[in-house]
């Protein structure tokens, strides 16, 4: 499955994208629709505030080109890692900040092919995770599979860390675990400004 900016320098492809090896979810909660705030990419939004993600295991990264042009951005020192494109200021995935946890959550808007949903579909089988849905926008969103989710991520940090696979992940360096650029910590004040935004944008 191939991933990439909007621009098309970066990109990169999940090797192995099934059903079984990757997980679709939507992410309804206030960091990120911030942070699509921050990207000014309120396309990555779903009517209701939500953002889809296609879950995977980092070693499944391979990347093909412009690496050099991906930047972080964290909304706080805690927090989420915000992985985007330097070069069209595209997000492209979310991990967290400790490379030994296997997990990263690509933007859907980040899935360059299939590109239609009905093919992403068939591919990678349907969204099988909601969460965070108290920040939902507009109507009362329902939680579901946590549990299945949680065990399939789980599951991948886990064996990530029994094989040592963990340590391929092209966010990360492979040496030092540091992240590949600095991240662009946020003060308060600019995080207050965006969460405003989102606060609006939900009518609270
Ligand atoms: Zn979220
Ligand atoms: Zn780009």
């Amino acid at each position: 499955m191939k991933i990439g900016c909007k621009c098309g320098n970066v990109s990169a492809e999940i090797r192995g994208a099934s059903s079984l090896t990757v997980n679709r979810a939507r992410c309804y909660c206030r960091d990120c629709q911030a942070s699509a705030e921050y990207f000014g990419a309120e396309d990555i939004l779903d009517e209701h505030g939500g953002t889809q993600v296609v879950q995977t295991v980092p070693s499944r990264i391979e990347v093909k080109s412009g690496w050099g042009q991906v930047g972080c951005l964290m909304l706080s020192e805690r927090g989420l890692m915000r992985w985007y494109a330097k070069c069209c200021g595209a997000p492209l995935a979310n991990t967290v900040a400790d490379p030994k946890v296997s997990f990263v959550g690509f933007l859907q808007t980040a899935i360059r092919v299939p590109e239609n949903v009905l093919e992403l579909e068939k591919l990678i089988g349907p969204c099988r995770f909601r969460v965070n849905t108290e920040a939902a926008r507009g109507a009362k969103i329902e939680r579901f599979g946590y549990r299945r989710s949680l065990m399939k991520i789980m599951t991948g940090v886990l064996v990530g860390k029994l094989t040592g696979a963990y340590k391929k992940n092209p966010f990360f360096d492979s040496e030092t675990g540091k992240p590949i650029v600095s991240p662009k910590v946020l003060s308060e004040q600019e995080t207050d400004t965006l969460y405003e935004k989102v606060d609006a944008a939900c009518g609270m």
